[in-house]
């Protein structure tokens, strides 16, 4: 399966952080993918530089002949027709579009997979459980269940569901 994380902070173009997400989702249609679900929408308090605002996260699982490096390139694409801007690591942006998996494989260079920082993220583990509860992670063979539930009690109550 290919699994999608969506993130946004910052408004742009299209309006609020929830409105870019929406239509980022008519923009992955658009290139060649299909979106065959698409978790809850999710308000999540920001990782990395203080001072941003929550983030919307979600996830969408797709179906797309894209290869692994097609596809990042597309999702690179919309994430700039969205105003992304690459300044600060990990800071505000319009829009975030993040490979988690790729039909189970791994792979290092610019583009990692499984997705490296995904196993400790709670607002990409709450989401893909909503659109992938059977999913494993590949390289340890823990259920996104498993993931979530080491998360400790605090770091999933910042997960809210909008
Ligand atoms: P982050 O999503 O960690 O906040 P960025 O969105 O700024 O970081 O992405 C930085 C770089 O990460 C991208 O230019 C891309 O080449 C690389 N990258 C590596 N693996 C992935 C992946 N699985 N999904 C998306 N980008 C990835
Ligand atoms: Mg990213």
């Amino acid at each position: 399966m290919i699994l999608v994380g969506i993130g946004s902070n910052l408004s742009g173009k299209v309006g609020a952080p929830i409105e870019t997400v929406k239509e980022s989702l008519n923009a992955m249609q658009s290139n060649g993918m299909k979106i065959l679900s698409c978790s809850n929408f999710y308000n999540t308090p920001p990782v990395g530089p203080p001072g941003q605002a929550n983030y919307v996260n979600l996830v969408v699982r797709l179906s797309s002949v894209l290869m692994p490096h097609g596809l990042l390139d597309r999702l690179q694409a919309i994430e700039n027709q969205f105003e992304r801007q690459r300044s600060v690591k990990w800071g505000a942006r319009t829009l975030d579009l993040d490979v988690l998996d790729w039909h189970g494989h791994m792979i290092q260079g610019r583009l990692n997979l499984p997705h490296p920082e995904l196993t400790k993220r709670g607002f990409v583990l709450r989401p893909l459980m909503d659109v992938a509860p059977e999913w494993r992670d590949p390289k340890t063979g823990k259920s996104v269940s498993t993931l979530w539930n080491s998360l400790c009690v605090t770091e999933q109550l910042k997960i809210e569901k909008i």
